[in-house]
């Protein structure tokens, strides 16, 4: 037996007690949110109808760097924290690099994936502050399970919009949101003022996310005592989700090891902001040389192809405008996309440090992702979600240049769940059903000309 630790865990007792709000450290603060009406910056007050009042400070909070993780969110983030930090022996020798690959295991937690780190939180919030019904969006589900199962451990009523398509091709998801005792509703629907619009203009409508969150929005505003949630995208969620990077942090440290590379795969940047924000503490306030890495697919290119603009974050233009990366709100990507990642646009805080250069943006084609995670699956045992596959994609390219330099980097990416349930994906992979895509400039500027009169 050699004496090459393979997994790193930390004790009960040292989960993080604080999320890191980058925000705070950030030189360049990510421009205000925008009243679509009056152009007006937006206050916390502006968002109370809709989300908990503390996540609505959490959000627009640029001062305090730590904020306290409340003890009631720490009990349930014992269920399956700490995750494994790992290091990647068997993905290293398949590829014959010199790297050292290590991954932060987010897909141990009880519904597979990272979201719960933030479920957990916003519906201990919604609680505490005299919510009883919730509701939200999902695509292919895994944010749709993750509240559903958050909802039902602080006693509160779930009500879920699913993407029509999703709800179709990908029933056990739906399934798992039942389990837990949600109720789940394909969208667009007829139960809202904004499905009936959707499906009088096109009444054949697939349904996108953009749609499901329009849906989710008008019912927390009709609805008393109901708020809404966001399995991504916004500030607050990301500040959840550091408690990824807080603990790789630590765990890096216990394998005498500090990443020259920091990956994650980018739908609209929870996952990648939570394992990167910690790191890149130490690069803003330190001047700590790491690169940090977002892993988009190329048919939803908006960090390497989209622009920096202020763009909706729905379809029917409900939320307010949002300064960020984007491909424009209407932006829809090519139905053979099979990997996730389907949403236009990035969240503030990625998107004012992409235009600063603190990080950068890959993007990667769909046959790519799917060889990544099958070497993957086949050299360390666990089969991950498409969306994950990404960021294993882009961390092999790094592994590969090393290869070709012989430097010995250490490459950290995160898993953000497994691919257990999205294994119809992986059948069309494996029944070379599957295609490239890449999209036309005149598609992007399409979406982009709508955009530059808001
Ligand atoms: C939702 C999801 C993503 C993308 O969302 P981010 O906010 O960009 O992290 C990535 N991986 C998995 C497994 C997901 O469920």
């Amino acid at each position: 037996m050699s004496n090459k630790q393979k997994r790193f865990l930390l004790p009960e007792d040292e989960i993080p007690r604080y999320w890191y709000n980058i925000q705070a450290d950030m030189k360049n603060k990510p421009l205000p949110p925008l009243n679509p009406r009056t152009k007006e910056p937006l206050k916390p007050e502006d968002l109370y109808p809709i989300f908990a009042e503390e996540l609505c400070r959490q959000e627009l909070n640029q001062t305090d760097a730590w904020i306290e993780i409340p003890e009631e969110v720490r009990e349930m983030y014992k269920y399956y924290r700490s995750t494994p930090l790992v290091r990647a022996y068997g993905l290293e020798e398949a590829l014959g690099t010199p790297a050292h690959i290590y991954f932060k295991n987010e897909s141990v937690s009880p519904i597979g994936s990272h979201k719960l780190n933030s479920a957990l939180a916003q519906a201990y919030y919604c609680k505490k502050e005299g919510v009883t019904n919730v509701t939200t969006e999902t695509g292919a589900g895994q944010w749709g399970a993750a509240l559903s199962y958050a909802a039902k451990v602080f006693g509160l009523e779930a009500a879920v919009y699913q993407v029509k398509i999703s709800y179709e091709q990908k029933p056990y998801r739906r399934s798992i949101m039942q389990t837990f005792g949600a109720q789940v509703t394909p969208s667009p629907s007829m139960s809202t003022r904004a499905g009936k619009d959707i499906l009088t203009r096109t009444p054949n409508h697939q349904g996108s996310l953009g749609t499901a969150i329009s849906e989710a929005i008008e019912l927390a505003r009709t609805t008393p005592n109901c708020k809404y949630t966001l399995g991504s995208v916004l500030s607050h969620v990301t500040l959840h989700q550091t408690v990824i990077g807080l603990e790789a942090e630590k765990q890096m440290e216990m394998a005498g090891e500090y990443p020259d590379v920091v990956i994650g795969c980018f739908g609209g940047g929870s996952n990648f902001g939570g394992i990167c924000f910690p790191f890149m503490r130490h690069t803003i306030l330190e001047g700590k040389q790491t690169r940090y890495v977002a892993a988009e697919p190329n048919s939803c290119p908006k960090l390497t192809r989209g622009k920096f603009h202020y763009d909706y974050g729905d379809e029917a233009g409900y939320t307010p405008l949002l300064p960020m990366f984007t491909l424009g709100h209407n932006f829809a990507p090519a139905n053979i996309h099979a990997g996730g990642l389907r949403y236009h646009g990035a969240g503030v805080i990625v998107s004012q440090l992409l235009k600063d250069k603190l990080m950068e943006a890959v993007d990667i084609p769909q046959l790519e992702t799917f060889d990544a995670g099958c070497l993957f699956a086949r050299a360390e045992g666990i089969i991950p979600a498409p969306e994950s596959c990404h960021a294993i994609a882009a961390a092999i390219r790094e592994a590969n240049k090393c290869k070709e330099t012989g430097e010995e980097k250490v490459i950290l990416f995160n898993l953000s769940g497994h691919g257990l349930i999205d294994m119809s994906a992986y059948d069309q992979y494996l029944s070379g059903n599957l295609m490239n895509y890449s999209l036309e400039d005149e598609e992007i500027e399409k979406n982009l000309k709508d955009i530059e009169l808001l």
